[in-house]
C-alpha cells in the first residue's frame, strides 16, 4: 500500500516522487507499506498551506476548535483496535500496550478540548490610577513538530491536539520508523472535517527535511520530541524561535531497605522492559540500598526470567522486538561496553535464538559504578544497570550523577525519605511507590537538565503552545492627568522603564 503526505488538505505524492519501505520489526520480512520520501520543497508547501490557514482558525473561536478535538477522540476510540495493531506491527510494543497508548490518546483529546475553554489569562493591581492590567493568552502562529517513533500516535496527537485547540496550524514531521501510525492519525484529523492547511504531514528522513521547517522564518515555534543530540542540533540551528524539547532519559528507580521489595521489584520489570526498555521515562536505573542488594539482585532475576520474548501481537508475549536493527546493535554493543566497564551480567544479555525478529533478551547489570558509561547514557534497549548505595543521600547523589533528569522513582516506607526525595531528586517528575512512567493526562510532563525544557499536558501545555501578551487599559485618561503634574511625579510614570 502506498501512502501519501497531506499538504493543504490533499493527499499526494512527494515531489521526489521517491518512496522507502517500513517493515515490521517482529518480522522484517513483512513490509507494511511504502511512504513518502518527502523532499524541501514538500516543506515549503505544507508551511505555506499552513500560513495560509493560519488567519481563519486562529481567529474560530477555542471552544470551536475544540469541537475538532472532540470527534477526533471518538474516532480514535472507535478504531482502538485496527490502531492498537497498527502500532504493535509499526514499532513492536506488545498489544496491551499498544491499547494503553491509543486510550491514552483518547484521553487526551478529550482533556485538551476542555483546555480550550480555559486558555485564562491573569488580572492584575496598576501602579496606576485607572489603569487595568490583564495578560492574555494569543496563538504563535505555524507550529513544526517532530517527533519520534516509541510512541507514535500519542506524542504526535499531543503536540497536535495543543497546538490546534490554542489557535496555531501545524506541520507534522514524524519518525520515518513510524510514518503508518502518523499517516493514520492525520487521517483521523481530516475526517473530522477539519479546515484545509490546519494540519499538515510531511514524512521522510529528518536529516532531509528537518532542516527546513526548523530554519524557515515562518514557522515560529518547533516543539521537538527525540533524542538529546538531535534536540541540541535543532536548538542550535532554529535561531531565536521558541524551540520546546522533550528529550531522553536515564531515569533512576530507588529502592530502600524499608521498601516491600516485591513492589519494587515489580517497578523494576515493568519500568525496565516494558516497550523493551524504548521508553524515555525507562527505568534503565536501580539505586539499591546495600543491605538488600542480594535479595533485590535473586527476586529480580527470577521475575526477569518469566517474561516471555515475541511477537507483540501474541497476549503472551510480554517484551517484544526493538524497533530497528540499529537499535538492536546499539543495545548488543552497550552489554559488550558493560562488561569491559567490569559490570557484572546477572542476566540476559543475548540475542534470542529461533527468533527472526529484532529481539534482545531483558538484561540486567549489577555491580555498576555510577561513572560507567551503561549507568551514564541512554540505551534506549532492555537493559538495566543496578548500582548500590549506602544510604539516602548516596543514593540521590548518584541519581542526580547524570545530564538527564525526566522521571524518578523511590520505594520505601518512610515518608521522610519520600519527601527528601521529592525535593532532591533533579527529575520533571518524581513517583513514590510507583514505576517511572510518563504522566496522566491532565498532569504535566517534562524535564529537567539535557531531558528538556518544556511541560507538555495539563494546564500547563498551553502556555506552551501560546504566545502571553500583557494589557495595560487606560480607562480613566490617567495618561492625561500625569502629563498635568509635575515632572517628577510624570517621571516616575513614564520614564527609567524598558
Ligand atoms: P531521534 O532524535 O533520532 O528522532 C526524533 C525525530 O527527529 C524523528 O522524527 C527524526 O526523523 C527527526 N530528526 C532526526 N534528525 C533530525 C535533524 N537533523 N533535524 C530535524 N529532525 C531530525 O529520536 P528517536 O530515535 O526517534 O526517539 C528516541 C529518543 O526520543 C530517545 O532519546 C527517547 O528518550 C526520546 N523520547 C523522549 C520523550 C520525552 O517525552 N521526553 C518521549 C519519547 C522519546
Amino acid at each position: 500500500m502506498k501512502n501519501q503526505i497531506l499538504i493543504d488538505g490533499r493527499w499526494q505524492d512527494s515531489q521526489s516522487q521517491e518512496t522507502y519501505t517500513r517493515v515490521n520489526p517482529a518480522n522484517p520480512s513483512e513490509v507494511l507499506g511504502d511512504f513518502q520520501k518527502g523532499n524541501s520543497r514538500d516543506m515549503k508547501l505544507a508551511i505555506d498551506a499552513a500560513e495560509d490557514a493560519f488567519q481563519a482558525w486562529s481567529d474560530t473561536p477555542a471552544s470551536e476548535r475544540a469541537r475538532y478535538l472532540l470527534r477526533a477522540g471518538e474516532i480514535l476510540e472507535q478504531q482502538k483496535q485496527e490502531l492498537s495493531l497498527m502500532i504493535t506491527k509499526e514499532m513492536g510494543k506488545i498489544l496491551r500496550d499498544s491499547a494503553g497508548e491509543v486510550q491514552h490518546t483518547v484521553d487526551l483529546a478529550y482533556y485538551v478540548a476542555a483546555e480550550g475553554r480555559r486558555l485564562l489569562g491573569q488580572t492584575s493591581t496598576s501602579e496606576q490610577r485607572g489603569v487595568f492590567n490583564f495578560t492574555v493568552k494569543l496563538p504563535i502562529g505555524v507550529v513544526g513538530l517532530i517527533t519520534p517513533w516509541n510512541f507514535p500516535i500519542f506524542i504526535a496527537a499531543r503536540k497536535i491536539f495543543y497546538s490546534l485547540v490554542c489557535g496555531n496550524t501545524v506541520v507534522l514531521k514524524p519518525s520515518s520508523e513510524a510514518p503508518q501510525c502518523a499517516t493514520k492519525l492525520i487521517e483521523i484529523l481530516q475526517k473530522t472535517g477539519i479546515p484545509n492547511g490546519v494540519v499538515n504531514l510531511v514524512t521522510g528522513s529528518g536529516e532531509l527535511i528537518g532542516n527546513t521547517l526548523i530554519t524557515d522564518d515562518r514557522v515560529r515555534m518547533i516543539s521537538f520530541c527525540g533524542h538529546k543530540d538531535t534536540g541540541a542540533k535543532i536548538m542550535r540551528d532554529a535561531g531565536p524561535k521558541r524551540v520546546s524539547l522533550e528529550l531522553g532519559g536515564k531515569n533512576p528507580l530507588i529502592i530502600m531497605d524499608d521498601a516491600d521489595l516485591d513492589l519494587a521489584v515489580a517497578a523494576l520489570v515493568w519500568g525496565g522492559y516494558s516497550t523493551t526498555g524504548q521508553r524515555c521515562t525507562a527505568s534503565s536505573r536501580v539505586i539499591v540500598h546495600e543491605k538488600i542488594k542480594e535479595k533485590v539482585e535473586r527476586l529480580a532475576i527470577k521475575e526477569i526470567r518469566k517474561l516471555k520474548i515475541g511477537d507483540g501481537l501474541d497476549p503472551k508475549t510480554d517484551v517484544g522486538p526493538l524497533v530497528n536493527q540499529k537499535t538492536l546493535n546499539k543495545t548488543k554493543e552497550y552489554c559488550e561496553i558493560g562488561k569491559a566497564e567490569g559490570a557484572k551480567l546477572l542476566t540476559g544479555g543475548q540475542v534470542p535464538k529461533q527468533l527472526s525478529g529484532w529481539y534482545f533478551e531483558p538484561t540486567l547489570f549489577t555491580d555498576c559504578k555510577a561513572s560507567m558509561r551503561i549507568c551514564r547514557e541512554e540505551i534506549f534497549g532492555p537493559v538495566v544497570s543496578m548500582i548500590s548505595a549506602k544510604n539516602l543521600e548516596e543514593a540521590i547523589e548518584i541519581a542526580n550523577s547524570v545530564d538527564y533528569g525526566l522521571s524518578s522513582a523511590i520505594y520505601t516506607a518512610s515518608i521522610g525519605s519520600a519527601l527528601v526525595a521529592i525535593k532532591k531528586l533533579q527529575a520533571g517528575l518524581t513517583y513514590i511507590n510507583h514505576p517511572t512512567i510518563g504522566s496522566q493526562v491532565h498532569m504535566p510532563f517534562g524535564g529537567v537538565k539535557f531531558s528538556g525544557n518544556n511541560r507538555e499536558g495539563g494546564a500547563e501545555g498551553t502556555n506552551e503552545f501560546t504566545e502571553l501578551k500583557t494589557v495595560c487599559i487606560d480607562y480613566q485618561n490617567f495618561q492625561k492627568s500625569a502629563k498635568s503634574k509635575d515632572l517628577n511625579d510624570y517621571g516616575d510614570f513614564f520614564h527609567g522603564k524598558p
